[in-house]
């Protein structure tokens, strides 16, 4: 199985980097436009034909055309016809692997024709470091906006057989892992409030300032922060999961705003905090690091899974959000309720492994 890492790199910009964005997307727009003029269809006729064109107008080296043309047809294929033209707006540039050469921190791509490449060195931590240092790696394509450059790693990962399965339920305040692991996720809430009040005080200073108002959405440190704290735990998970040779089990999320609107009895602020809390993030996360680690992942159906008795599958509508503790009123076992869901999730998975037998719980 292939799986694929995106690493970003941050670089010096320079007058020439520059000019090589404001070069692609002059060319991306020009590509655009014939391709709507002369109703160009698919990407490879595209490349057909402006290669000859712009090789010659724009001077540029021969593995341009082919990106031009791919970046180009992709933003007439997301093109919605009901607003203005579409047009290359942001200054961003991709090429194909073969395109650049990379000298272990210092990339180097080609431009104009006839002349040399551009040497850009990356700048890199620790963690950019094991991938430029790592010789199994493969390189994607890359990707140059005004200030990084991302890189695509990919690798053939062989997905272990697992031994066991193991279920995760994402709430509010934590995971907890159908094998009795835990982690606190009450973090997230504080970050959110401790952000919230902040905004709600700079839009009491600036009410009409729209200008102000992007710039404080788009420089959000909020983000980051969870960001940057989900990448711990996912990273967490995933090795716990690799070292236990565990097949990962995660619930199906695309109802949950859907479970939490009005009207069911939560609290505003309640559901405010759910609608906020990035559970699809720190899955993707959890997915996607598994992939890359080996490990094998499933998505089942999320219904009732907090409902539901993992002992003997009695289902109990009536469960209130308040009720911490799991008690059976069928077969009287006492459990923790996020690992009761949890083991739901887990005895919902189907993926085969090595030893599937564990005490207490039923079979299916
Ligand atoms: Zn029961």
């Amino acid at each position: 199985m292939k799986s694929v890492k995106t690493v970003s790199f941050c670089y010096k910009p320079t007058a020439q980097t520059r000019e090589v964005l404001e070069t692609f997307r002059m060319m991306v727009n020009h590509a655009i436009q014939i391709a709507l003029e002369e109703k160009v269809k698919g990407r490879l006729n595209l490349r057909n034909r402006i290669y000859r064109e712009f090789r010659q107008r724009y001077e540029v080296h021969s593995n341009y055309p082919y990106s031009v043309a791919e970046v180009a047809w992709s933003i007439i294929k997301k093109h919605n016809r009901w607003h203005r033209k579409p047009s290359a707006e942001r200054l961003i540039m991709k090429l194909d692997n073969e395109s650049y050469s990379l000298n272990y921190s210092i990339i180097c791509l080609p431009f104009r024709m006839g002349e040399p490449r551009i040497f850009i060195p990356l700048h890199y931590g620790d963690w950019q470091r094991s991938f430029l240092m790592d010789a199994t790696l493969k390189r994607g394509s890359v990707t140059m906006t005004e200030s990084t450059i991302i890189i695509a790693f990919s690798k053939e990962t062989t997905v272990v057989e697992p031994l066991m399965k193991v279920g995760i339920d994402l709430n509010e305040k934590s995971v907890v892992l159908s094998d009795g692991a835990r982690y606190d996720l009450s973090k997230v809430g504080r970050l959110h409030t401790e952000y919230g009040v902040r905004r709600r005080g700079f839009y009491a200073r600036h009410p009409v300032d729209q200008r102000l108002k992007r710039k404080f959405c788009k420089d959000s440190r909020e983000k980051v922060r969870v960001r940057q704290f989900l990448h711990l735990v996912s990273k967490k998970i995933t090795e716990g999961a690799k070292a236990k040779r565990q097949a990962i089990i995660l619930e199906e999320l695309k109802g949950i705003r859907y479970v939490h609107e009005r009207g069911n009895g939560e609290s505003r602020g309640r559901r405010r905090r759910i609608s906020q809390w990035p559970f699809g993030l720190l899955q993707q996360q959890i997915a996607y690091k598994a992939a890359w680690a080996g490990v094998p992942v499933e998505f089942v159906d999320a219904s009732n899974t907090s409902k539901e008795c993992s002992h003997c599958g009695y289902l109990n509508k009536g469960l209130k959000m308040t009720e911490r503790e799991w008690r059976c009123p069928s077969c009287g076992v006492t459990l923790d309720r996020d690992l009761n869901a949890a083991d739901n999730i887990e005895r919902r998975g189907t993926i085969p492994c090595l030893a599937v037998v564990r005490s207490g719980a039923q079979g299916g």
